[in-house]
């Protein structure tokens, strides 16, 4: 077996604290009693929950032990397509728990919050310089939310100028959050299918796009890892049939510094600071997506919006045209400081450079695995390249088992089973952090799994095999959770 990083085979035992427990422990030492005792009336008491007696070293222990379990970006190459599982740099960790930042309180006042007010105000600015946009709110907590935000802003926007629309285009390459998010605004998601080369072709837009429609919705680089070329020549359209366009900026890390959002002709993007802007994510973390607009449409943004006066930085409230709020306080504000610390500590150039070897490392396993696995389109790929199991199949071997096979070599899966337009996708966003050396390592245990794929289909049926629990029925596994060690 090619060996990959991390723990192959270590397979901890954990049992509940309630099992291990035993009557009589302690876990504090508390110094002699100078006190006349006292017994305390048991009704007052009432009956409380049950908890064990622990020793100090068996909760260490525990928690300690179900914390190494847990697999991060700092234990392993965590390849998630579309979401940029990237190294995120302690110091922002750092600035996050600045006691000054981490201990204000959401309800102080303007004057005596002056500095995370700046930091906000420089981070939307910041944002601004990135996108090319000319206006940020960083209230919206997900990405999701940023989608939500900006469809509750063009529907204001066409309320304003009097005009009933209800259509709104989404490739069918967009994550699922987008129909999700213009659904909840009442519109109804139109799908647009991607031309053969996985990108979209204007000519269909044209068809679909009409004085019913809001507009589209766009992810570019799309979820295929692919640059939308033609995103000007689409815009163009949408604007002149009086649409708006919305950007999925999800895919930010892969252009950075290189592209800009507005002059592509984009009204109103989201960025996901977790995903690009170093916030550790999975499982649901707080996260961050806020929406970056046009002039045209900032007067909609939501309040309270950050301002600068000469007596200093104020939050202002009233706005006639705004949606209104849509997070209390300012959003997840460690994540922001994250942001404003990763953005600052890097600078201009450096951000562009991670970015470009995002793309470069997205090229290289690309290139690298190209005689391995199908490649659903053959073209220059971004940060991410997704292929199948088209090779595999006719072995019976699925991406199911090549991603469960990876587990056992100490890697995460990459995203599988998206984008939904390549049966049998396989997603792989390395990003910019991984060095040569791991990105090699990486593709020669996938390599080896797909040798496997042709002579020893059983045991990869079968995987994961070496860990702790073996292969979970997955449905069940969301719906009833099993919590036991
Ligand atoms: C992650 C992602 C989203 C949703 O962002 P959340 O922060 O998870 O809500 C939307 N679109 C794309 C392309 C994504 O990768």
């Amino acid at each position: 077996m090619t060996h990959g990083p991390g723990t192959n085979g270590l397979i901890l035992e954990e049992p509940l604290l309630w099992e291990k427990g035993k009557p009589g422990r302690v876990a504090y030492s508390l110094p002699h009693r100078d006190v006349p005792e006292e017994t305390v009336d048991q009704n007052l008491l009432g009956d409380g929950p049950e908890f064990t007696d622990l020793g100090e070293l068996d909760v260490v222990r525990h928690y300690t032990r179900l914390s190494q379990w847990n697999f991060g970006i700092d234990t392993g190459m965590y390849p998630l397509g579309s979401c940029t599982m990237k190294y995120n740099p302690k110091i922002n960790e750092k600035m996050a728990a600045t006691a000054g930042l981490a201990s204000a309180h959401p309800l102080l006042e303007a004057g005596l919050s002056q500095g995370i007010l700046k930091l906000y105000y420089e981070l939307e600015q910041f944002l601004s310089a990135i996108t090319g946009m000319d206006a940020v709110s960083l209230q919206p907590s997900a990405g999701a939310q940023g989608e939500l935000t900006a469809m509750l802003m063009f529907a204001a926007y066409f309320r304003k100028k009097g005009e009933q629309r209800t259509k709104i285009l989404i490739p069918d390459t967009a994550h699922g959050t987008n129909p999700a998010s213009a659904a909840l605004c009442g519109f109804t998601a139109i799908p647009l299918a991607s031309g053969k080369h996985g990108i979209l072709d204007p000519t269909a837009v044209e068809e679909l796009m009409d004085d019913e429609t809001v507009g589209i919705m766009v992810t570019n680089p799309n979820t295929l890892g692919l640059f939308e070329e033609h995103i000007r020549e689409i815009t163009d359209i949408v604007h002149s049939r009086g649409g708006l366009v919305y950007g999925d900026g999800a895919n930010m890390n892969a252009i950075m510094g290189v592209v800009d959002i507005k002059r592509c002709g984009i009204d109103a993007v989201h960025l996901n600071l977790h995903k690009t802007f170093s916030t550790p994510h999975g499982g649901g973390g707080p996260g961050s997506g806020p929406v970056c607009v046009t002039a045209e449409l900032a007067p909609y943004l939501p309040v309270p919006r950050v301002a600068r006066t000469d007596e200093g930085y104020v939050l202002e409230t009233q706005s006639a045209e705004s949606i209104g709020r849509v997070h209390g306080f300012f959003g997840n504000v460690s994540v922001l400081i994250r942001a404003y610390s990763y953005i600052l500590s890097m600078g201009p150039n450096n951000l562009k450079k991670a970015s470009q070897l995002a793309v470069l490392n997205g090229a290289y396993v690309k290139a690298r695995l190209l005689d391995t696995f199908d490649l659903a389109y053959d073209r220059p790929c971004m940060h991410e390249c997704v292929f199948s199991d088209a090779r595999q199949l006719p072995f019976k071997i699925t991406t199911l088992d090549m991603a469960k096979r990876l587990i056992d070599h100490g890697y995460h899966p990459p995203t599988i089973y998206f984008p939904l337009v390549v049966s049998g996708a396989i997603m792989i966003e390395p990003t910019e952090t991984e060095c040569k050396d791991d990105l090699d390592s990486f593709i020669e245990v996938f390599q080896a799994i797909a040798q496997e794929a042709e002579n020893d289909g059983e045991r990869l049926r079968q995987a994961p095999v070496i860990t702790k629990v073996r292969r979970l029925d997955e449905t069940q596994a969301a719906r009833k959770p099993c919590l036991r060690g």
